[in-house]
């Protein structure tokens, strides 16, 4: 099961469960299919989790009864298998050493291998989840201390994870040593700390950005004291690139970038791939928008909306049937006619995966007189499923897996269509040489 959610926990702060709150809802792009929050009071853990948004799932009440100055929270996004509430985060259980919660963010690629030797040694699963493994790792290490258990069993599971674990007196956050996926330390007002999958939610409960949580390294948080940084792993940074390209929200900064201005990068390298005259750019909204603004000003081809998005409608990509998908991106978009008709169009956006979306809109603006649509795509063609928690499609569901450039330009009924090439994506990014980034999805490239 891929899942590509966001996790938050905070520590020290009386209003805990509050400012998870706030945060996971700054988080909601990450994941809109459940969402929960586990606090600690000291002496025991308190976990609310449901189905939904975050906004429907908490209200005052709710949050008063999640008592305690720490608190740790999760939304799940997930298209494949179960949306049932067990497979809802945290994950809480009770064991020898009292209790725990986990939250994850990624994909552990030996899974079934881990819980396979579980289960022959006699454990019992309740749950599809992988984060379900590390509970039982966890609570059958041999060691003391919950420390120990914790660096036990990450050196057990690979993959990508971002976690975080809440015990009654302690909070600890963990990358894995690629730093797949994103995890930042900040600073509340008060003095106690916030980790959180993105930046933007610092901004929400007005906490100050210190600092990345390093790949492969292990943050202590104990009553009083400064974290303490293990290092559990050599760091070996391969930090997902469709983070930067889809994922993460435009003002957050994950792996020490904003997203925004590299996003506006992609757009500005798009503009100088098989230039076309054009009497406009417009971006697909949401995920286009930069990238359309980097491609209108490095060209000088004037910026318009084009399309109008109704924001009262969930992500397209999440429906199971493809009748689905093709009626709520009809409910979700709509052509500003006025503006677009007779008029030659260039249309921006962060990606295709299976083409849905892209030959929608191409039909929606030529039914509303736009006399031609030039297709620009800021990234690669996606070829190639992600396993380190990006949930992408199988490779059969990948056009750009199957058909040439020309075969879906036609197939999308384009006038024409191009796509962002990878060492264009790399220097949107900054990558400069260094190979620190994750590009499977384009690239086929798998580290792990
Ligand atoms: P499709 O219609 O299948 O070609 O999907 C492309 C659209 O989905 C684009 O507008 C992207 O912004 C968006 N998208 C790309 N990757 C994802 C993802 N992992 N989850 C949700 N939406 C995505």
């Amino acid at each position: 099961m891929n899942e590509k959610c966001a996790v938050v926990g905070i520590f020290g702060h009386k209003e805990a469960s509050e400012l998870a709150y706030f945060s996971l809802h700054s988080l909601q792009h990450r994941g809109q299919e459940a969402a929960g929050i586990s606090s600690s009071d000291g002496k025991k853990l308190h976990t609310i989790k449901d189905r939904g948004l975050v906004m429907k799932i908490f209200d005052e009440n709710k949050l008063a009864t999640l008592k305690g100055d720490s608190a740790i929270g999760h939304t799940r996004y997930s298209t494949a298998g179960d949306d049932s509430i067990l497979d809802a985060q945290p994950v809480f259980a009770r064991y020898d050493l009292g209790e725990m919660a986990i939250v994850h963010n990624g994909n552990l690629t030996n899974a079934e291998e881990v819980r396979n030797k579980l289960i022959e040694k006699g454990a019992i699963f309740q749950t599809f989840m992988d984060t379900e493994n590390l509970i039982h790792l966890i609570a059958k290490s041999s060691k003391d201390k919950l420390l120990d258990r914790i660096i036990d069993a990450v050196q057990r599971i690979e993959g990508a994870f971002s976690l975080v674990f809440l015990s009654r007196t302690k909070m600890f956050a963990m990358r894995d040593r690629h730093g797949f996926r994103p995890l930042s330390l900040g600073k509340l007002s008060n003095g106690g700390y916030i980790v959180a999958s993105e930046t933007c939610a610092f901004d929400l409960v007005n906490a100050t950005f210190v600092r990345d949580v390093e790949p492969g390294e292990l943050l202590v948080f104990e009553k009083g004291k400064e974290p303490v940084s293990i290092k559990v792993y050599e760091p070996t940074p391969k930090h997902c690139i469709f983070e930067y390209v889809y994922f993460a929200r435009p003002d957050s900064s994950v792996f020490g970038q904003s997203v925004y201005q590299t996003r506006k990068n992609m757009g500005k390298e798009l503009s100088k791939i098989e230039p076309i005259e054009a009497d406009m750019v417009i971006p697909v909204p949401d995920g286009g928008v930069p990238s359309a603004l980097g491609y209108a000003q490095e060209s000088g081809i004037p910026y318009e909306m084009g399309i109008m998005r109704n924001h009262y409608i969930g992500r397209t990509f999440i429906e199971p049937t493809q009748k689905m998908r093709d009626l709520k991106v009809k409910m979700k978009l709509s052509p500003m006619t006025d503006i677009i008709k007779g008029k030659r169009v260039i249309v921006v956006d962060d990606s295709i995966v299976r083409g849905t979306t892209s030959r929608r809109i191409i039909r929606m603006l030529k039914e509303a007189g736009a006399s031609e649509v030039h297709m620009r795509v800021s990234s690669p063609p996606t070829t190639d499923p992600c396993f380190y928690g990006v949930d992408t499609p199988s490779k059969e569901n990948l056009i750009a897996a199957n058909m040439t450039t020309q075969e879906i330009c036609d197939y999308i009924e384009a006038d024409s269509l191009a796509y962002l090439d990878e060492e264009a994506l790399l220097r949107s990014v900054n990558a400069n040489g260094e190979d620190k980034y994750c590009t499977a999805c384009f690239t086929g490239k798998y580290i792990v």
